[in-house]
């Protein structure tokens, strides 16, 4: 890394942190030709599966997708951008570790629906009546009766 002083190319890492969600890690270094002091982030990247349509097209991955989706299902509550964010980031890391390489788009809609069924009632069937696509008032009451019946008591 270049000093950003004067230009010289070694420097020596004094102190590295990891941010939170662990995906970036920052470095202090200081310059070992005029001791200049300055930072380097270092950032992952993550390379995304390719999704697999009902259909069987292929199409780009887009967790921007997954978000909106979700904003949609807990309409205007409080706080929603911090579940919103939990949700999603943790089905990207379960899609990373299941499907490193091609994941079925139900599989995603699985596994968020996994996760707002146990603690999100009312979002889970605000997302499932779009995912699961219901039609009449009865898909929508069927749906209903079995969350009812799984919910704990
Ligand atoms: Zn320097």
């Amino acid at each position: 890394m270049k000093c950003p002083k004067c230009g010289h190319l070694y420097s020596k890492v004094t102190d590295t942190r990891v941010t939170a969600e662990g995906i970036a890690i920052r470095r202090r270094r200081v310059c070992l030709k005029c001791d200049h002091r300055f930072f380097t982030n270092e950032i992952v990247c993550i390379e995304y599966p390719m999704v697999i349509k009902r259909d069987g097209r292929k199409e780009e991955f887009d967790g921007e997708k997954i978000k909106t989706g979700l904003m949609k299902a807990f309409k205007k509550q409080n706080g929603i951008k911090e579940k919103v964010n939990d949700i999603v980031n943790g089905v990207l890391a379960e899609i990373i570790s299941k499907y490193p390489e091609k994941v079925p788009s139900e599989k995603i809609g699985d596994m968020i629906m996994n996760r707002l069924r146990a603690s999100e009632p009312v979002a889970y069937l605000r997302f499932a009546s779009v995912y699961k696509n219901f039609e009449t008032a009865k898909d929508f009451a069927l749906e209903f009766e079995q969350l009812l019946l799984d919910l704990p008591k």
